[in-house]
């Protein structure tokens, strides 16, 4: 029975909820009155409920689908200005129990090179991030109790925090590792991560349980709850995801919101940040064998209908998509991105060997992270190196104050401008620092308080000075 406030996965994503909730859609998909009474409700800022937002993403109308377009652009100007941070994913190691049938790093896979990063491999992966201008990383490890046990992750995290090579630092570390106990996700609290992410993959749990046939990952209901887990263990910033390819995307899409409501339901804040990866070809894995792949249209309407239905929830795009879907769905609502990635194990410091190859997945943008950078500059937009609420402890219900009363634009847009600002300094090439420098310039006067953009001059001079690590 649907109870958004129960700890019990199938209740809190129950099945015939959203069932009901498809069915309830496809039906009033048509109600024009009806798309715009919600259209009208988004329109005030406090988000949509799973069913209204999958009557929006059920209507077809041209002109309701700009209008949703139109909405997502106009709340992802309000909610996150023109700034996109950057990360990196960190592959530590490939050893897995799972049977993911999706995933190269299924157990069976015999011809994947197995590779796991010792602390040293990390200084050399962590200088090279650091190198290219990286402050932001995901780290991500399959799930393997002899061989990636918590310890190991809790060391790894260690190493990357301590090194400072040059300018570089590492400043926020986030987690997509296996679902764990609460006693583990307050380990990984102490050692200071960032966010917690873990992909649901499918919210569907048959199919779950089928594309997950064997290890510790084949059970529904721990990996579903892993999130209520990691709250009580005092994270309070977790990221929710579905790997979009395996299941219907508009079951996927209601049960991704059921998922929001009830961290919201339960502990009064709801998911930071939604990844929406698509499934890749990989070693071993042919994405054209799972039936419910969704092409870009589909894809750009998921992200903008997910950007009106909660707008307080940075969205998250990887380098799984190409160059072109990347600039297409920014507008629409995503607010972080990857640059410049590699999917394999110690894959920053050196290209694999063909015959060694430990890679994820194949990833479509291969571009350096000068080139996305520069990239987003020509756009229009900031590119934001920032840390600072994870460092000054604005997390979970501390950050959403910060976003509710609109106080962004004085907080995370100058320190967006500085961290730019460092970036430009430290690791870009003359083209992309003359652009950066110019979008500075340009971009000083849209802070609305006089006193901030005073010491955003005088720290953007700082830097150029040689002075790092400032924050609002
Ligand atoms: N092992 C961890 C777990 O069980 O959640 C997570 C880390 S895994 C390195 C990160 C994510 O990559 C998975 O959650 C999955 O959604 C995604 N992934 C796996 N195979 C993929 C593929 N072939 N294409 C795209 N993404 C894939």
């Amino acid at each position: 029975m649907y109870n958004p406030k129960s700890m019990k996965a199938e209740e809190f994503i129950d099945h015939a909820e959203v069932l009901d909730t498809l069915a309830y859609a496809d039906a009033h998909k048509d109600d024009l009155a009806l798309v715009d009474q919600i259209l009208d409700k988004a329109r005030q800022r406090k988000g949509l409920s799973h069913r209204e937002a999958s009557v929006l993403l059920a209507c077809d109308d041209p002109q309701k689908t700009q209008e949703i377009y139109d909405l997502a652009h106009q709340i992802k100007k309000d909610f996150y200005g023109n700034r996109i941070v950057m990360f990196a994913p960190l592959y530590l190691s490939n050893y897995c129990v799972n049977g993911c049938v999706y995933c190269p790093y299924h157990a069976k896979n015999k011809h994947i090179a197995r590779k796991k990063l010792t602390q040293e491999d990390i200084r050399r992966e962590v200088i090279a991030l650091q190198d290219m201008g990286h402050k932001r990383l995901a780290i991500e490890a399959g799930e393997d109790p002899v061989n990636n046990p918590i310890e190991y992750i809790l060391e790894c995290i260690k190493t990357i925090y301590s090194i400072k090579h040059k300018n570089g630092a590492i400043r926020r570390v986030n987690v997509n590792i296996a679902a764990t106990t609460v006693e583990n996700y307050r380990k990984l609290k102490e050692a200071g991560i960032g966010t917690y992410i873990l992909f649901q993959e499918t919210y569907h749990k048959e199919s779950y349980e089928k594309l997950h046939p064997t290890g510790p990952k084949h059970n529904y209901a721990y990996h579903t709850e892993a999130m209520d887990r990691a709250m009580q263990g005092g994270i309070d910033d977790v990221g929710l995801g579905v790997l979009f390819g395996l299941e219907l995307y508009k079951y996927e899409f209601a049960a991704l919101l059921m998922h929001a409501e009830h961290l919201e339901a339960v502990f009064g804040v709801g998911p930071h940040t939604i990844s929406v990866p698509r499934i890749k070809r990989a070693d071993d894995i042919d994405p054209d064998v799972f039936d419910n792949g969704i092409n870009d249209d589909i894809f750009a309407k998921l992200v903008a209908c997910i950007r009106i239905s909660v707008p307080y929830t940075g969205m998250i795009i990887s380098t799984r998509e190409s160059k072109a879907c990347r600039e297409r769905v920014l507008p629409l609502g995503i607010s972080q991105i990857s640059g410049a990635s590699r999917t394999s194990v110690g894959g920053y410091c050196e290209p694999e060997p063909e015959d060694e190859r430990s890679e994820q997945f194949d990833v479509s943008d291969n571009r350096t992270l000068d080139e996305v950078v520069r990239w987003l500059m020509e756009l229009g937009y900031i590119p934001s190196f920032c840390t600072a609420c994870y460092r000054e402890g604005r997390t979970g219900d501390r950050f959403m104050a910060l976003c509710k009363n609109m106080q962004i634009q004085n907080c995370c847009h100058p320190n967006a401008l500085m961290t730019l600002k460092e970036y430009l300094d430290d690791y870009a090439s003359p083209e992309t620092r003359a652009v950066g420098d110019r979008l500075i310039q340009s971009e000083i006067g849209n802070v609305p308080n006089e006193k901030t953009r005073r010491i955003l001059c005088e720290r953007l001079q700082q830097i150029d000075a040689g002075q790092r690590d400032f924050r609002f």
